[in-house]
């Protein structure tokens, strides 16, 4: 069965690469009914914050990310990887080296005055334990001196490392602890994790990681290292390219789904879809689909998607997002009819807006209260009708049953008895029900607010 994981370092928030790693290993995982576990690898103490995992937790959520099984601490596993560091080391395929920073040091300069490799051999390898001396030392695997060590990834193809490259890694340093790269092979291995996807800067790794499945016998996963995201220009995405934290999007007002949808396409393909739901997401998912040139940020397609998503959300959930955006940006929060009138809006709202300020901006008119207060351009439309035309509008509209057809025919009916088009009163009409210009069409905002507020508001602006 296929177990996935996303094993952030918790050193800040969920970069937006991070949350495309971990959006394609939940994919994975969730199209073939397997498990994505969550690692936090905290081993690194003085980086690590519980802040930045609480921020890293919330993107996750944000994105609907859910892992299975509790959150891993890697830090807590710590005795754990230096077990296996001792195993290695009883079984004659680790050894404990003596050698201080100073000789170390003494090694590199003089193999760089002889033009020689300044990869460092340990004149521990083979040492006798009779010849041990007391104090401090480091366990070292015994890495491979010949031959070739070869990475099959699934998505850069087969990498070939020649071993006479790899040093004699240290396991577990002198005060006791576990490097990094052990505890990552030893959490993988222990928590069954069958794929591991993840960016192609972890590619030099796997050489190290392999030379440690390899001596514990242990079955290497799959792998699949994933190019890093670009920005528009081709450069390494970063600051100036925008926002790198998932969750400046959830407060620029983009919804989750069209973000998965996004970050998907960042880097995957199936054939010619741009836009597909999460369902179709789950099932089309696969390795195969993942490109080997860095895909390029590209914030007109996000948006793209993210307008295909709000148009074919359901109501009451886009609604439940909105105020969630509203509390991400640091907006104030809807009043209870406001967010009741969003609602019943909201089929008038979502079609045409690529974010949720967009859909904000046209939601105007059902958020406002009487009198409305008409901006700039909402105020010239009024000013260019010809006095008392709304005035005797309102009357007019008095007997009409609040329906569309209804609606519609009687404006229209008004506009030809005034000999004009309906098109040269919905200009004033948008700016006496709302106050703005940009507006759901005349006849959704009447409907929305219905006969009295909307009569009202007419008689406001007369
Ligand atoms: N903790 C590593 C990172 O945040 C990921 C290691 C891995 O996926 O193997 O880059």
């Amino acid at each position: 069965d296929v177990v996935t994981r996303f094993a952030p370092s918790p050193t800040g928030f969920l970069h937006i690469g991070g949350a495309r790693t971990a959006l394609f290993n939940w994919l994975y995982a969730r199209g073939r009914g397997g498990k994505f576990l969550l690692r936090i690898e905290d081993t690194d103490r003085a980086r690590s914050t519980p802040e930045a995992t609480a921020a890293i937790l919330q993107g996750l959520a944000w994105l609907g990310l859910d892992h299975d099984g509790e959150v891993v601490s890697q830090f807590e596993g710590a005795a754990r990887h230096a077990e296996v560091a001792r195993q290695l080391l009883a079984e004659g395929k680790a050894y404990k080296c003596f050698s201080t920073q100073e000789e170390i040091a003494a090694f590199r300069e003089t193999a760089r005055a002889e033009g020689r490799s300044t990869l460092f051999r340990s004149p521990w390898r083979d040492a006798a334990p009779e010849s041990h001396p007391e104090g401090d030392y480091v366990i070292r695997i015994k890495a491979p001196e010949t031959g070739e060590t070869v990475i099959h990834d699934q998505v850069q193809g087969d990498v070939t490392i020649r071993n006479d490259q790899l040093d004699d890694m240290v396991l577990l340093r002198s005060d006791g602890t576990p490097v990094y790269m052990l505890a990552v092979v030893v959490d993988d291995h222990d928590m069954g994790v069958t794929h591991v996807i993840r960016g192609d800067d972890h590619l030099n790794n796997a050489a190290r990681q392999m030379m440690i499945y390899q001596a514990m016998g242990w079955a290497v996963p799959v792998w699949a290292h994933i190019p890093l995201i670009h920005g528009a220009d081709g450069k390494k995405l970063s600051k100036r390219h925008g926002a790198l934290g998932a969750q400046e999007y959830q407060a620029m007002g983009y919804p989750a789904a069209g973000m998965r949808n996004y970050l998907a396409r960042l880097g995957w393909s199936h054939g010619d879809d741009e836009f597909f739901t999460d369902e179709q997401a789950r099932d089309w998912f696969d390795l195969d689909g993942i490109g080997r040139s860095p895909a390029r940020f590209d914030t007109k397609k996000l948006e793209n998607l993210s307008g295909q998503h709000i148009a074919l959300g359901d109501d009451a959930a886009l609604r439940q997002e909105i105020e969630a955006y509203l509390e991400a940006a640091g907006l104030p929060a809807l009043t209870s009819d406001q967010s009741d009138a969003l609602e019943r809006a909201m089929f008038c709202l979502k079609d045409r807006a690529k974010t949720f300020p967009e859909l904000l901006e046209k939601a105007a008119f059902v958020l406002q209260s009487r009198p409305i207060q008409p901006d700039e351009k909402a105020q010239k439309a009024l000013a260019s009708v010809s006095d008392g035309i709304l005035s005797e509008l309102t009357p007019h509209l008095q007997s009409v049953s609040w329906t569309r057809d209804e609606l519609e025919s009687a404006l229209n009916g008004f506009a030809e008895a005034k000999d004009t088009k309906f098109g040269k009163l919905a200009a004033p009409l948008r700016a006496a029900l709302a106050g703005r210009s940009v507006t759901p069409s005349v006849f959704d905002m009447m409907l929305v607010l219905g006969k009295d507020e909307s009569l009202a508001r007419l008689s406001d602006a007369a």
